[in-house]
This record gives structure tokens, C-alpha cells and sequence, in this order.
């Protein structure tokens, strides 16, 4: 029996804001607990909410960026529960009239695992705005709670159950991510609780239209353990299945380390959260000349970037979706190409050195020393042979540990290309008379054996010297 997968995702995104959602308090990460409070976000009786413009805006945007159509009408909802992370006992969020309705992220590529997938768009359902709830902190004989979080401006995106492999989740995931990043809407830093998924997986015997049971997983603190966590999850389900077994729907938790889920609780009976308009704010209306502006302001997105890169700068796909994965390293690299006639040069600087060494240093593109306008120089001087590639990687090396300008350090460590001849050819007449048994080989029809003569005469000139005019020489020495 085969078996199709499917996925739906719901997506929790802390909006980058000064201030929480319906309160003064800052929106901040990191403080010492229950001092980002006010009597608004931790529930006291009477108080009244008042809603973040910006917050509003930022979700409207989202959804532009998404394709999402976006009503004219939306409203603030009350979703009663009981529970200690919020202690209002109901959480402002949105119902039926959410600020964005569907929507598309288009997937394209080779997926997490190396594989090609299959161009496709996944739909969105949704994206609502609601308020982030407290962060609870289990210890072994109590538990604590946070209430800097409570209020924090969070945005739901609900997915289509239309993501059919562990591939086409992540790529949903990074694309969403991305787009976020691009907009400036949010970070998304998973381990700063700053982008939360989670996934539901259901398994139906091919071609069958039905969907089967679905399993909700949760505790997904990463994009690597999503990936891992649904090949497993799809696994255990196939098991199940496959020896006849039927799936109770439930929440399972991942457990990264041991590679596992586990059982987190069965469904209970339908929630009643007995939603109901919020009746302290009033329903917010957008005109068309309201969402015709902002999308004025609307930054290009990743996939356009990408394109361009291509056109203007002769990329290759796959280089400049590298580069544009990050809106940060895209904007680097934009300002760089515009400083150097080799572009596609500086594309590979910035993928292979630029790339391994910051996350060698565990730091990101914000943090390098090296500015743009250095990195082109960087290239500028090797395109024209100022110095060789592989000098250059010594120039890169100090220019990334110390920020200083390329020509800087060519000129304090004396490393400018020699192609002076007078200087070359010594080195080419040592290398020949250093090594007779190579130069035996040559006069016999082994003439590969130039690159070790090459390879002898960077050496002796420690680098320096510009292998094309050496290779000339020593062809022209050794026919001779
Ligand atoms: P619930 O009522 O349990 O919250 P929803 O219908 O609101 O379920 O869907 C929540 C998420 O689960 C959505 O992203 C949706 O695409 C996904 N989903 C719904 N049914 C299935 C299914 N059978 N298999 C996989 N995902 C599903
Ligand atoms: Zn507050
Ligand atoms: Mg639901």
C-alpha cells in the first residue's frame, strides 16, 4: 500500500514592534523576567486595551507580500480559556474576520534534503493577529511564569493541508521566513521563540480523495528538527498503518535529541473557546487607496531580488538564491556588485570565504567587519591581477579578523602580484635547474608536469608571482 502525505502548518511569528500589541510595554526579548509588565498585559479588571498601529500594518503587509486578499472589514475577537499564561482568561485574537485571507508561497528548488521538488504553490488559509500569551518555565517541584511575553504582537499563518514531504515544509517555512525578513516584519529567530511552528501530518492510502487522522507535532525549536521530526512522524504513521492499526488524533511532542516523539495528550472533546467579538475595540476598516499605499511601500521581494541578480549581474540561479536567502546578505552583496566589474566574482567570494567564515565565527552578515565597499575592492584587485586568488585568501583572512581595507594589507605585508619579469624568471630558472628528473619527464611528453614547476615557483616567490605569466615562461624555457 502506498500512502500520500499531508501537511498543514500553523505558524506563529512575534512581530518586531517598540511595544506590546494593546499596551506601552516594550516588545523586548531577553529582559529579567515580569518587568516588561503593566496592569494592560497582565489582566487586572477595568483596564482597556489599545491597539498597535504598527503591528496592524506589519500583518497587512505580511499578507500583501503573501498574495493574500485583504478584507475591508476585520475584527478583534475574545478566545476564552483557563489558564495561567493568560490571565485575562481570554486572549484577543482574530476569528472570522482575520486581516489577511488566503494567500500563496511559491516553493521551488532543491529541497533540505538535496532532492528537486516539485514547483508548487502551498496556500495559505489565513493570517490573523492576535496577542502572544506568558511563557510558562517548568521546574522540578514548581513552575514560573514570564510575563514580559504576554501582549507581544503575534501573527498566526495558517497553511492549506496542501505540503505533501518534510522538503516542501521547510521550503514553505524558509520562503515564509524569508519574506518576513525581507518586509522587515520580523526576525523570525526560532530559537528566540521569535517564529513557532506547528505541524500536522495525516497519511491516506494513495489517490484517495479523504483526508486521514491527523497528528498534530509541537516542540519544533528549529527548521532542521521540522524536517526530521515529519520524516519520522510519517514513518511511524506508515508503521501503523501498515499493520493494520488505526491513529487516534493527537498532539505529540518531538524530542530532537533522542530523535523521537511522544505523546503529549489525545484530543479532548472540541474546544468551546466561546469566541465572541471583542466588545472593548472597535472593527478596524481599510479603504483600497489604504492597501494601494502600503503596497507602495512594499520591499522586492526574494524571488525578484533573485532574478535580477541573475540579469544584471550574470548569477547563476542557484548563486543568487543562495545569496538572497538572507535579506541582509542580499543587500551586502547588492551593494558590493554595484562597486566592481565582477560581480559573478564576488558572488563566489561571498558564497565560498565569506559564508564558511562567518558561520565558522557563529556570527551573522550584521556582525562582519568587513563592509561591502572592501569586499569589491577584495575582488577589483584580483580581476586585475594586482594580487592572485590565492593571496587573496590571505588578504580576506586578515580583512576578516581585523576589518582593515584590502589595499591596506597588500601594501603593509607586500603581497602585490609580481608579473615583472626580470623577478619571475629567476624563480623559473631556479625551479628548472632544482628539478632535472621533472624536466626529463617534460622533454619525454609529460608535459603536465608544468603545473608542479608552477607550483614550485609560487612557492618560491611565496605567492606572489602571477601563474599565467609564469606558465608562459616556463613553457617558452622548457621547449626551448
Ligand atoms: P483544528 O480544528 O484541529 O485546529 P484546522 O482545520 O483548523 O484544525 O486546521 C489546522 C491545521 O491543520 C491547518 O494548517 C490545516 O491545513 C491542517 N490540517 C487540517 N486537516 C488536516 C489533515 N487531515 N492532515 C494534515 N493537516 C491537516
Ligand atoms: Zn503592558
Ligand atoms: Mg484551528
Amino acid at each position: 500500500m502506498k500512502y500520500d502525505v499531508v501537511i498543514g502548518l500553523e505558524v506563529h511569528v512575534q512581530i518586531k514592534t517598540k511595544s506590546k500589541m494593546f499596551c506601552s510595554c516594550p516588545a523586548s526579548f531577553g529582559e529579567e523576567p515580569n518587568t516588561s509588565i503593566c496592569p494592560v498585559c497582565t489582566g487586572y479588571p477595568g483596564v482597556m486595551p489599545v491597539p498597535n498601529y504598527e503591528a496592524i500594518k506589519k500583518t497587512i503587509i505580511a499578507g500583501i507580500m503573501c498574495g493574500c486578499e485583504i478584507p475591508e472589514l476585520s475584527k478583534f475577537d475574545r478566545k476564552s480559556y483557563f489558564y495561567p499564561d493568560m490571565p485575562k482568561n481570554y486572549q484577543i485574537t482574530q476569528y472570522d474576520l482575520p486581516f489577511c485571507q488566503r494567500g500563496e508561497i511559491h516553493i521551488f528548488g532543491k529541497g533540505f534534503s538535496g532532492n528537486m521538488m516539485e514547483e508548487k504553490y502551498i496556500h495559505m488559509t489565513r493570517i490573523h493577529l492576535e496577542e502572544d500569551v506568558a511563557k510558562s518555565v517548568h521546574f522540578s517541584t514548581f513552575s514560573g511564569i514570564d510575563y514580559n511575553r504576554a501582549g507581544v504582537p503575534l501573527m498566526e499563518i495558517v497553511s492549506e493541508p496542501e505540503i505533501s514531504s518534510a522538503d516542501e515544509a521547510y521550503a514553505y517555512l524558509t520562503t515564509l521566513k524569508q519574506i518576513m525578513q525581507y518586509a522587515g516584519i520580523s526576525d523570525c529567530d526560532m530559537e528566540k521563540g521569535q517564529m513557532r511552528c506547528d505541524v500536522n501530518i495525516s497519511l491516506k492510502p494513495s489517490g484517495q480523495i479523504e483526508f486521514g487522522t491527523k497528528i498534530e507535532l509541537k516542540n519544533l525549536n528549529s527548521f532542521r528538527a521540522i524536517h526530521r521530526a515529519i520524516n519520522s512522524e510519517i514513518e511511524r504513521q506508515q508503521d501503523i498503518l501498515l499493520s493494520g492499526g488505526k491513529l487516534q488524533q493527537e498532539t505529540r511532542g518531538w524530542n530532537d535529541d533522542r530523535m523521537t516523539s511522544y505523546l503529549m495528550r489525545v484530543k479532548e472533546s472540541a474546544h468551546d473557546y466561546r469566541y465572541f467579538p471583542e466588545p472593548d475595540l472597535t472593527p478596524i476598516c481599510f479603504s483600497k487607496e489604504d492597501i494601494e499605499n502600503l503596497k507602495k511601500e512594499l520591499p522586492e521581494l526574494p524571488e525578484i531580488k533573485a532574478k535580477r541578480f541573475v540579469s544584471d549581474y550574470g548569477l547563476t540561479e542557484y548563486d543568487a538564491a543562495v545569496i538572497t536567502s538572507e535579506k541582509n546578505l542580499a543587500d551586502y552583496f547588492d551593494d558590493g556588485a554595484k562597486k566592481t566589474s565582477a560581480p559573478k566574482i564576488l558572488a563566489n567570494w561571498v558564497i565560498s570565504e565569506l559564508l564558511r567564515e562567518l558561520s565558522n565565527a557563529n556570527i551573522s552578515i550584521n556582525e562582519v567587519k568587513i563592509s561591502s565597499d572592501d569586499m569589491a575592492k577584495l575582488v577589483n584587485m584580483i580581476s586585475i591581477n594586482t594580487i592572485s586568488g590565492k593571496i587573496g585568501k590571505t588578504v580576506f583572512a586578515e580583512m576578516f579578523e581585523t576589518g582593515k581595507a584590502p589595499e591596506e594589507i597588500v601594501r603593509e605585508k607586500g603581497l602585490v602580484q609580481v608579473s615583472d619579469e626580470p623577478e619571475i624568471e629567476s624563480f623559473v630558472a631556479k625551479s628548472i635547474q632544482e628539478n632535472p628528473m621533472q624536466v626529463e619527464q617534460y622533454k619525454t611528453g609529460k608535459t603536465a608536469v608544468i603545473q608542479y614547476f608552477v607550483g614550485q615557483v609560487m612557492k618560491l616567490s611565496k605567492g606572489k608571482a602571477n601563474p599565467q605569466a609564469v606558465q608562459k615562461m616556463l613553457k617558452s624555457k622548457l621547449d626551448a
